[in-house]
């Protein structure tokens, strides 16, 4: 046992009732004792530490868990660990994870703990009610323009305050499946009744009434505290339309046609899209048609092009029994399948050649570069589905429903009134057809054609040697924005999913070189001739030469596409380098054994040149300690810098293995 702490550290931060030991110096220093009316509130937190630590030795030394561990029940629930501040935060947990049938913490609790990042927790405070043409899908458009796309990450955010009850459950739903967006952990709302009553709707009144009946632990405690905290007024939230090739730029609809005038952007609007996954609920469907429905009784239709995405099955059913598609039908709208389709670019779109700017607006989550279309010169912008009708109907971007009128086949001039919808459809949801199929039963081998260009078996990915990465090209240094969109693009690529080596061809040509200000163009560091990015990274794989690549903020944004991960390890990278990660995107990396790392100090960023290599000393990889790197630019000039990552022990073994695929198959196989 150590010596106590030293008196003036106990003073300066203010734990004097109890004596600590010298090791928990680097907690105390980092906030985690706090001073709390002169008493020391953390102490018993901290003891949760060392029982956790001591238990994984033990463990790890092949004792038996310790049985002395016999917490209460509510503190159990609100343990938590960061692995970065090892912050034991003071919340009600959704649940109660770690608690035995015995009361006692369990082992699985014990590794998940480890295993787990503790997110910070963003409050959004809601107030007043919405109405009139704000919708909550205006809610996370505002929210995601206070954070902007990274704002979230490694953060829960929830909700709460009295406007919560003012929402559809659909609503809230919408809002946390935009959560994504900003790059947050997940996104909750307390359970109330507007819950209850769509999850009776939809058959599930037994989960209401055993969720009504934790609705305990299932609501913020009263006087809970938020690491940040954002107010929105519903009463006053206006309509926002977000973009363009962001979803973070947010416009209140008041100054949206003032922006599009100073921006430059295509005024006209080109195609309006409504739906995808959760923003086709009955409510948004039938908000939508009741703006389709004026514009029928003036005598007009859509002047752009208008889809309509069911999400689901049981969507497309209801909206067509309750005659709602048939209103989409009239005012001109492609009612297209209930599958993703535009919002993940799966859109044959024929009315705009490649390169031709034009302007579309969308109900979808994402609106980067070319996700759509496949066209780069795409504005695509974001907002409510009933917004999008509206403007559809004007066929211009710059029309504001509230302030603006359109002209009626009469000649006269009209103003849309604000939208109405049932949040849930009066005879209840209609199921459609059940088209599920089951697994076969002894289903034969799978064989697959050599020749498909669609389909191709996953070979394992090459384990490491056990010997340091040395003098690996930097295949590309990504200058700006680079989602998993830029690295993996969708739209006509999509068909190859099941096929790496051909989908691998689109590996980063979305990223912008960040030496010439080019797509899809690097030099090999070799020939000095450039080609395109996977055409280079396939002559370095070929020379069986690694290769990293370098990138800026949020690298890996978007949504979790598991081939932007996949993708640069069959073609040869090792690691990714950047300022900092998406989080979906940095557990994909690890996954497929590559290394996520950051810089320490972000401005290494700018040492490397083109033609530099990097050298990672990887055989001092451990949990916690940053990497060293050797940085050799065209010039020959050798630098060093840290570089931080943040896996743990199984993830280090993920990169051993090659990935965590051949782990689990050397786990399989009776590995330790
Ligand atoms: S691409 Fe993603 S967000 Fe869009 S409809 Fe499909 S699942 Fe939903």
């Amino acid at each position: 046992m150590s010596a106590p702490l030293s008196k003036e550290l106990r003073k300066k931060h203010g734990v004097r009732s109890l004596p600590v030991r010298k090791d928990d110096e680097v907690l105390i220093k980092r906030g985690f004792y706090k001073k709390r009316e002169g008493k020391i509130t953390s102490v018993y937190r901290k003891k949760w530490v060392i029982h956790i630590e001591r238990i994984q030795r033990e463990k790890a030394n092949g004792a038996s868990v310790p049985v002395g561990l016999n917490p209460s029940k509510v503190e159990i629930t609100k343990l938590y660990l960061d692995n970065d501040r090892r912050k034991l935060i003071k919340r009600r947990a959704a649940g109660r994870a770690g608690e035995s049938n015995k009361g006692k913490i369990s082992q699985q609790a014990v590794e998940a703990a480890q295993l787990l990042k503790c997110p910070k927790v963003i409050g959004v405070k809601l107030t007043g009610a919405l109405s009139g043409w704000a919708s909550p899908k205006d809610v996370i458009l505002k929210v995601a323009s206070i954070l902007t796309v990274k704002g979230g990450t490694g953060a829960i955010v929830e909700y709460f305050g009295p406007g919560v009850d003012t929402m559809s459950c659909t609503g809230m739903a919408t809002i946390c499946n935009m959560g994504a967006e900003i790059g947050a952990t997940t996104s909750i709302f307390p359970f109330n009744k507007r819950m209850a009553a769509y999850l009776e709707s939809t058959g599930r009144s037994k989960i209401a009434d055993l969720a009504a009946s934790y609705s305990g632990i299932l609501t913020p405690d009263a006087g809970a505290e938020y690491d940040q905290i954002i107010e929105i007024d519903l009463n006053t939230l206006e309509p926002h339309i977000n973009g363009p090739f962001t979803p973070d730029l947010g416009h209140p609809l008041s100054q949206f046609a003032k922006t599009v005038k100073k921006e430059g952007w295509p005024a006209e609007l080109s195609v309006g899209l409504i739906g995808s996954c959760t923003n086709s609920s009955y409510e948004d469907m039938a908000r939508s048609a009741s703006v389709a429905k004026q514009v029928l009784a003036h005598g007009l239709k859509s002047k752009s092009l208008f889809t309509v995405t069911p999400g689901s099955e049981q969507i497309r059913a209801t909206i067509e029994r309750d005659g709602l598609s048939a209103v989409f039908n009239s005012f001109g709208a492609n009612v297209l399948a209930n599958a993703c389709g535009p919002c993940i670019g799966q859109w044959d779109r024929k009315d705009k050649k490649k390169g031709e700017a034009n302007s579309i607006i969308t109900s979808y989550n994402r609106n980067f570069t070319a996700r759509n279309d496949s066209n780069p010169a795409t504005h695509a912008f974001v907002a409510s589905p009933e917004i999008v009708t509206a403007l559809s109907a004007a066929g211009r971007l710059d029309f504001n429903p509230i302030t603006d009128t359109l002209t009626g086949s009469d000649g006269k001039p009209f103003k849309l009134s604000p939208p109405q919808g049932d949040e849930l459809p009066a005879k209840g949801f209609d199921a459609g057809e059940d088209t599920y199929q089951g697994p076969v039963a002894n289903a034969p081998a799978v064989k697959v054609d050599v020749k498909s260009d669609r389909l191709q078996l996953l070979e394992p990915f090459r384990r490491w040697d056990g010997q340091n990465l040395d003098f690996m090209p930097v295949l590309i240094k990504v200058r700006g924005k680079c989602t998993t969109d830029h690295i993996s693009m969708a739209g006509p690529w999509l068909k190859y999913r099941g096929h790496l080596d051909n989908i691998s061809n689109n590996m980063l040509i979305g990223a912008v070189n960040a030496f010439t200000g080019k797509v899809n163009s690097v030099k090999n560091i070799f020939t000095g001739v450039y080609g395109s990015v996977p055409d280079v990274a396939r002559q370095y794989k070929a020379k069986g030469q690694d290769w990293v690549a370098v990138g800026e903020e949020n690298y890996g944004e978007g949504s979790s596409r598991e081939h932007a991960a996949l993708e640069p390890r069959h073609l040869g990278g090792r690691a990714i380098i950047c300022k900092s990660f998406a989080r979906i995107h940095e557990t994909n990396l690890k996954k497929q054994g590559m290394l996520p790392l950051t810089f320490a100090t972000p401005s290494s960023y700018d040492l490397i040149d083109e033609g530099s290599s990097i050298s990672l000393a990887v055989k001092d990889l451990a949990v916690g300690k940053p990497l060293k790197a050797v940085l050799k630019t065209s010039t020959g000039a050798t630098s060093t810098f840290d570089l931080i990552h943040t896996m743990n022990e199984q993830q280090i073994s993920w990169f051993k293995a090659g990935s965590a695929l051949n782990r689990m198959k050397d786990l399989a196989a009776g590995a330790k």
